[in-house]
């Protein structure tokens, strides 16, 4: 038996997002190994988490460092160097004014629900607000508030206002700068109780929606329409966070920060780990409140220090802001030869293409997303797909994929987008992708 029918036998589909039938049995960089030996070019990075690739020699030394002497596994019941020094490090980093403080989890569901539990219990009120196509994750409590259309059946929280998230390729009554969204947000909280609303919830990029990029200026607005009603503006930064968008966060492309940024995936360098910084009053405002047992794991801590030495030792943000530009031209130029390319966007690694039939109208080409990223994997790419309606590629690589990867890469994207109609339809009843 292969390990992928190894896999379909054991493993249940409650936590499958499968495109194809990729068995992973190590990786190095930016390549996965296959069972059998083939190596493939990861332009998805685990989903964004493999920030410094596989294997790196930073990681693997901080990891078997501390694993061979763990300060035990918790933050729980007992100080632990590394995940005080990681909080440490990510306040040094965060630009906010005030005292913060920091709280970690597992994944970025944990994280945001951790957030959400947070604000609304600090603040005492329960409304909140966040975007349609917007994956805060997989939890019931960051479920309650996303607005991704495969969480469409989970129960929303009560009060919650989901605006459409500006578009620049799809806008939102036709108006491209953004300001629509911000005059129907100005409608509904109008509509509100004043001093109901908790928070804001934003991706700075929207990432599982679509990989979609906010107008120029969207966010400075929209953080200050929040402030004027006295509403905490979030930054989901989870998959674009942490050097990939070119910057250390993503929200410094435009000039406003945050009340709470909320970190995960690329933090733990391919380990679990996820991090909220927030004001100190709403971290502190319970105890015993939000905790899994081994949420401040030392080891985990450990992966989680190395990765942001690593973005400053080896210039990460700087390099992601160079590749991701390599990258979108080499992605313009496949667009001049194939015209279901519809529209390239990104920030540094963090790039979306989006799949049309017809450049003009621009409808989905939903089926050709999907058989398009089946033939890139037989050809040795992991490319997966991501938005609303199942059409934009996803470009989320490992920070240390190197300028040879990225060119191999759209070697082989170019030799895939004119297979796409060699593609049998038995492919998209194999793998329902999302
Ligand atoms: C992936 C993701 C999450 C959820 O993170 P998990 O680690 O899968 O729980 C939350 N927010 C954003 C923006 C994400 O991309």
């Amino acid at each position: 038996m292969t390990l992928y029918d190894r896999d379909r036998a054991a493993i249940g589909d409650l936590q499958k997002l499968r495109f194809f039938p990729l068995a992973v049995t190590g990786g190095k960089g930016a390549r996965l190994t296959e069972e059998g030996g083939r190596e493939l070019i990861d332009l998805s990075g685990a989903w964004g988490a493999a920030s410094l690739g596989y294997g790196h020699p930073a990681i693997v030394a901080a990891v078997s460092a501390a694993a061979a002497n763990p300060a035990g596994a918790s933050i729980l019941s007992a100080s632990n160097a590394p995940a005080v020094a990681l909080a440490e490090r990510l306040l040094a980093g965060f630009p906010g004014k005030g005292t913060h403080k920091v709280w970690f989890g597992h994944s970025g569901s944990d994280a945001n629900e951790a957030a959400y539990r947070a604000v609304t219990k600090a603040t005492g009120r329960t409304g909140v607000i966040a975007f349609a196509g917007a994956y805060h994750g997989c939890t019931v409590g960051s479920m309650a508030f996303s607005g991704h259309s495969v969480q469409a059946g989970a129960a929303k929280a009560d009060g919650l206002i989901l605006l459409p998230y500006p578009d620049p390729y799809r806008p939102y009554r036709d108006d491209p700068t953004g300001d629509a969204v911000l005059a129907l947000l100005e409608e509904r909280l109008a509509a509100v109780p004043a001093g109901s609303i908790a928070a804001a919830f934003i991706e700075p990029i929207q990432s599982d929606g679509g990989l979609i990029v906010p107008p120029d200026g969207f966010l400075k607005k929209f953080a200050a329409l929040c402030r004027a009603h006295d509403i905490l503006v979030v930054c989901d930064e989870v998959k674009v966070g942490l050097a990939r968008s070119g910057r250390l966060h993503c929200f410094e492309h435009e000039a406003f920060v945050p009340d709470i940024l909320v970190l995960g995936k690329g933090l733990g360098g391919g380990l679990p780990l996820s991090a909220v910084i927030a004001p100190a009053e709403i971290l502190d405002c319970a105890a015993s409140f939000a905790m899994q047992t081994l949420h401040g794991n030392p080891i985990c801590a450990a992966a989680g220090l190395t990765v942001l030495d690593t973005i400053e030792t080896e210039n990460l943000a700087a390099a992601a802001e160079h590749k991701g530009r390599l990258l979108r031209a080499g992605l313009a130029d496949l667009a001049g030869r194939h015209p279901l390319i519809g529209d390239i966007r990104g920030r540094g690694l963090a790039c979306g293409v989006e799949l049309v039939h017809d450049r003009q109208d621009r409808t989905p080409a939903r089926s050709e997303t999907a058989k398009l990223i089946y033939r890139a994997y037989e050809l040795g790419l992991v490319l997966y797909y991501v938005g609303m309606n199942g059409n934009v590629l996803e470009f989320t690589p490992p920070l240390t994929t190197t300028q040879a990867d990225i060119h191999e890469a759209l070697q082989k994207l170019d030799q895939a987008l004119s297979d796409v109609h060699t593609v049998p339809d038995t492919v998209l009843e194999r793998f329902a992708g999302w």
